[in-house]
């Protein structure tokens, strides 16, 4: 009798190459997905409420409805074998809907945390890990008090909805705090204090179905008008602070139980004992500062995520030498035909039919291999 061949056996409650993959949003986050996803012989099926979103180009399948359409939510998630996100601002009964139909991954925690501010850095201090200083600020009256404890300069944040520095306003000594307040439109905000930072770094980790944990290299950020403009790598940190910003992502993804890719962007400041890390914020999904893993790591952050959400092994996070990743943001994009000319440089165009100012439309990375 032949002997029945002995496959590696599939992890337990893992889906299979053949799978559907339900993504909410459109964007060009939801397409790198779903690009990773087709090399892994996943399908792809992506909901969202934009007619022209750039990830319907390469998935198998759109629901183009509101994201409060509970009869469009209900057919989408029997299509298919789980949901995950590219943004954070999923509405939360969106979230409970879903989650009460299919694995929702990562979880609705997650999404409840980073959506707000102040439960985020609450959470994030109850760890013992370091943030700016911060209050709450609901009133006129709260920003007073806010900034007599904490000082000026300060930032003044929405706790909601702020994304590339939107919904945000720097204070200084001697600004009016009605006048402030009010600019924000009432709407509740938090008081961060000014920190003081040599750098900004992400860290990009993943954190499996089955626990396991791995992080990519902490990255140098810079920003230009509150956009991601450049990612670095190496960070120019020292290995025992890399070691610190990994330690930092990894008890944030196993406090929230989270399954896939998490970015949680820091400030390095000078501590008492030397250079440390602030966790600013993170990012329940794959993020803009890890897009130099497409072609500057073992396994691309896309990759990884559709791994962890699939309850796969996860892959290697080694970086493969120097790099720089550089967004393309409005008619930057117009310089393709330069970047396509230049050896060693890769593009990613995103297909968006506009380019509006600050829209971002593509990206460029660079590896120099050591
Ligand atoms: P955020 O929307 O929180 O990511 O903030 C956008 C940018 O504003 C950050 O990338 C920093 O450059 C700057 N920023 C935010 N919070 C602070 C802070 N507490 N102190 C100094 N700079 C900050």
């Amino acid at each position: 009798m032949p002997r029945s061949k002995a496959y590696p056996p599939v992890p337990l409650g893992a889906v299979r190459p053949g799978a559907t993959i339900g993504i909410l949003g459109g964007g060009q986050l939801g397409r790198m997905i779903a690009m990773a996803a087709a090399s892994l012989g996943l399908k792809s099926h992506v909901f969202c409420p934009d007619r022209d979103a750039p990830a319907y180009d390469v998935s198998a399948a759109r629901t183009v409805a509101a994201y409060e359409d509970e009869t469009a939510l209900a057919a989408f998630a029997k299509s298919v074998d789980l949901v995950t996100y590219e943004f954070e601002n999923v509405p939360g009964p969106t979230a409970a809907f879903l989650a009460g139909r299919v694995p929702l991954r990562p979880n609705a925690a997650a999404l409840a945390t980073s959506q707000d501010r102040l439960v985020e850095k609450s959470f994030v201090a109850e760890l013992g890990i370091g943030t700016a200083p911060f209050r709450a600020v609901d009133s006129e009256q709260d920003l007073v008090e806010a900034l007599h404890a904490l000082g000026a300069p300060a930032i003044l944040k929405t706790r909601r909805f702020g994304y590339d520095g939107k919904g945000q306003i720097r204070i200084r000594a001697g600004d009016r705090a009605g006048e402030i307040f009010a600019h924000l439109g009432g709407a509740p905000a938090i008081l961060e204090g000014f920190v003081k930072f040599s750098k900004e770094i992400s860290v990009i980790a993943a954190r499996g179905a089955d626990g396991a944990f791995a992080a990519y290299d902490p990255c140098l950020n810079e920003h230009r008008h509150g956009i991601l403009h450049r990612t670095t790598l190496p960070a120019g940190i020292s290995d025992a602070l890399a070691a610190r910003a990994a330690g930092a992502a990894r008890r944030i993804a196993e406090a929230l139980d989270y399954i896939g890719v998490i970015a949680v962007e820091m400030f390095v400041v000078e501590g008492e004992g030397g250079e440390e890390v602030l966790v600013n914020e993170m990012a329940p999904r794959v993020h803009n500062s890890g897009h130099w893993t497409i072609e500057g790591a073992e396994t691309s952050q896309f990759e990884q995520h559709v791994r962890a959400v699939c309850g796969w092994p996860l892959g290697a996070t080694a970086a493969r030498g120097r790099i720089e990743m550089v967004n393309l943001i409005g008619d930057e994009i117009e310089t393709w035909p330069a970047i396509l000319a230049e050896p060693g440089a890769h593009l990613h165009h995103y297909g968006k039919a506009r380019a509006r100012p600050g829209r971002k439309m593509g990206h460029v990375t660079r590896v120099m291999r050591e």
